[in-house]
């Protein structure tokens, strides 16, 4: 028996999110390892195994899946949204790349999934709709210096910016810091997009100003994207404004 890994993105909250091709990985695996909130979104499957983690120990649930599959199981491992975007296939790819020789002949397979950035830009327009970048805000895996050099030089080149991990109980000031630094390259006015649980129940959106985003709730389900010079907003009567960015660049910022 040759084992098998599957990386599966579960998209950004609900079951419509969820590519066939991600439910046919998931009702084939006999072990499914992920974080807890992800594992409670996989519909029950009998006599599948499940193995909940907290989300820092990616590492550690890479190479626990991986053994199981060294070992002839069908595995899949489960990440929100898309799982090569902030999370789980590049610590994966990380645990192959230190891990035993036999790893690297497995059969591993990485299924998109709907990553929250285009989740939240589909729910108001098309603020992605010319250059963008994506952004973690948090630095557990790299430093803030690092952090504000990489905003300088997306917001200085007139990249939208989608900002990923925006807050969490553990980083509370990050956000503000980010802010303030756009500010040194934005102008005031520049649209930003909160989309907060996207997808879920809770799901809410916020379209602000970079000059009143202090204000906007964000937190660990936030993603937040941040216009560019030229994104727009559109004013509807009765509905929610469209923000949307031209395909054509209209200025190119200093
Ligand atoms: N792999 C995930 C991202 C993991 S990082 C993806 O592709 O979407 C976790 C961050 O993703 C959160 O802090 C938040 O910024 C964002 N996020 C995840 N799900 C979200 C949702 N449903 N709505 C808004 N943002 C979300």
């Amino acid at each position: 028996m040759t084992g098998q890994l599957a990386v599966v993105g579960l998209g950004p909250g609900d079951a419509r999110y969820v590519t066939p091709e991600a439910s046919a990985a998931l009702a084939d695996a006999q072990a499914l390892f992920g974080y807890a909130p992800y594992l409670d979104r996989v519909p029950a499957c009998a006599g599948q195994r499940r193995h909940a983690s907290d989300n820092r120990e990616e590492l550690a649930r890479a190479s626990a899946a991986l053994e199981q599959a060294a070992a002839g199981a069908r595995v899949a491992v489960v990440s929100g949204g898309d799982p090569g975007v902030f999370a789980m296939a590049a610590a994966v790819c990380e645990a192959i790349e230190r891990g035993p020789e036999a790893w690297r002949t497995l059969d591993v397979a990485f299924v998109p999934g709907i990553t929250a950035m285009l989740a939240v830009a589909a729910k108001i327009g098309a603020p992605l709709g010319h250059d963008f970048c994506a952004l973690s805000l948090s630095d557990n895996l790299k430093t803030w210096e690092l952090i504000e050099r990489r905003l300088d030089a997306a917001a200085g080149a007139g990249f939208v910016i989608a900002l990923y991990n925006p807050v969490s109980r553990a980083r509370p000031w990050q956000l503000g810091k980010a802010i303030e630094r756009l500010r040194r390259h934005l102008p005031a006015a520049t649209p930003m997009v909160f989309g907060r649980a996207v997808g879920r129940p809770d799901e809410h959106i916020d379209v602000v100003t970079l000059d009143g985003a202090d204000n906007a709730p964000a937190d660990m389900a936030t993603l937040i994207i941040v216009g560019s010079r030229d994104t727009r907003v559109i004013a509807r009567a009765g509905k929610t404004p469209l923000v949307y960015t031209p395909r054509a660049a209209v200025e190119v910022s200093a």
